[in-house]
């Protein structure tokens, strides 16, 4: 007998593993694999470790040109050998910067740079438990038809960087995309590409055992009030949750890196810590699942002080939070540091402690027990924000 033809001509439900309701033609598939539970129990480790209760993120990936505008703050010039001695300051911190620093985000070269006595500079990390990360975006570039928007590039031959980051020793990844509030934007166009790129990132890395930062940053340029950043910050979320959903990215593996909810640097009106803390908190309640393990914060040129203050005042507010809520900083955990330094041999340990307490106080901050004032550094209060910020 001639095997039946199946479905031919037949009404209702289609097989198992369709979406009902969306017809045979532009059928939307519910068929896909979860990671092995090896690798979902690999990245789950990670990120757990990352948010670890009081530590958070050194984000000290910036790339060779904004390392330079910094070096130049200081009048130091922008050459190969300062940056590894200043990432070197860095990492060779007392160990007691493990308590609050529980991964460094780096930048490429960085990776291959070894300290002065020849030990590789991601050594003195490991050797102080503290997990290496990899920035493996490209930066970011123009949305063609847009209001000056942009996306970030650096899918190509993503899996491939990234099978040989792990093997020398990076167990999670970075990838930056920018939002910009102003009249018409952030546009349509911009909230999905930019929540595909970081779905797609997402994915990649985990498929190479690497846990994915997302970071869709909605800058704070602007004379924009709390309540519009917070619909946007929203907006985007919900966006970047569909997507990754879309993407079948294993939630549990993953960290979220957002911006404060924070009014515009140019807005008239003034808004509390803990205004900031509440609008935060109900932007990520709103739109981030309960599955992710952490949200790490970037600092997004507010001073240190203010960037301490306000992740406590995130982590007092009255709202639930079923996630860990920490910081990873680059401006807000570095200012005071590098001022310290001023890139003298001798004022290497004034820059480390500087380090250390600033860690310190974002660690209690991130446990909602930072008095504020109470850690006071080199560069005192002041605003650390850069227009239009690259990274
Ligand atoms: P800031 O904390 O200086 O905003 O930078 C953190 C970061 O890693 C941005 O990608």
């Amino acid at each position: 007998m001639a095997p039946k033809k199946k479905g031919k001509g037949k009404k209702g439900p289609p097989s198992s593993g369709w979406m009902p309701g969306f017809g045979t033609k532009g059928t939307m598939t519910t068929y896909f694999q979860y990671p092995t539970p090896e690798l979902q129990e690999e990245l789950r480790k990670i990120a757990q470790a990352i948010v670890a209760p009081g530590k958070g993120i050194l984000a000290a990936d910036e790339s060779t040109g904004t390392m330079g505008k910094r070096l130049q703050d200081i009048g130091v010039e922008n050459t190969e050998e300062n940056r590894r001695k200043y990432r070197q300051l860095l990492f060779s911190t007392d160990p007691a910067i493990s308590e609050n620093i529980s991964g460094v985000i780096l930048f490429h070269e960085t990776l291959y740079q070894k300290a002065d006595d020849g030990t590789p500079l991601v050594g003195l990390l490991e050797k102080r438990g503290i997990i290496p990360g990899i920035k493996v975006d490209k930066g970011v570039v123009p949305l063609f038809g847009s209001e000056d928007e942009c996306t970030t590039q650096g899918l190509d031959d993503l899996a491939q960087r990234c099978a040989q980051y792990k093997k020398d020793g990076c167990h999670f990844a970075k990838w930056r995309c920018v939002l910009k509030i102003g009249r018409n934007t952030p546009s349509y166009q911009a909230i999905q590409e930019n929540a595909t790129v970081l779905a797609r990132y997402a994915s990649i890395c985990q498929s190479q055992r690497i846990v994915p930062i997302v970071e869709p940053e909605v800058l704070p340029d602007g004379e924009h009030d709390l309540d519009r950043a917070q619909k946007v910050t929203e907006t985007v979320l919900a966006a970047v949750y569909k997507a990754l959903n879309d993407h079948h990215v294993y939630l549990e593996g993953t960290l979220l890196k957002p911006n404060m909810v924070t009014a515009g640097q140019s807005c008239k009106k003034t808004y509390t810590a803990s205004d900031i803390g509440r609008a935060t908190v109900t932007a990520l309640l709103r739109t981030v699942p309960a599955a992710v393990p952490g949200v790490t914060f970037l600092s997004g040129g507010q001073s240190e002080e203010e960037a301490s203050v306000n992740l406590n005042a995130i982590n007092t507010v009255e709202i639930k939070r079923p996630w860990s809520l920490t910081f990873s900083y680059g401006r807000a955990l570095q200012a005071s540091v590098l001022r310290a330094w001023g890139g003298k041999q001798e004022n290497v340990l004034a820059g480390q402690i500087e380090l250390l307490n600033r860690a310190k106080a974002n660690g209690q901050a991130s446990q909602g027990k930072y008095v504020a004032g109470s850690v006071t550094g080199a560069s005192g209060d002041s605003g650390l924000f850069v227009a239009n910020h690259a990274y």
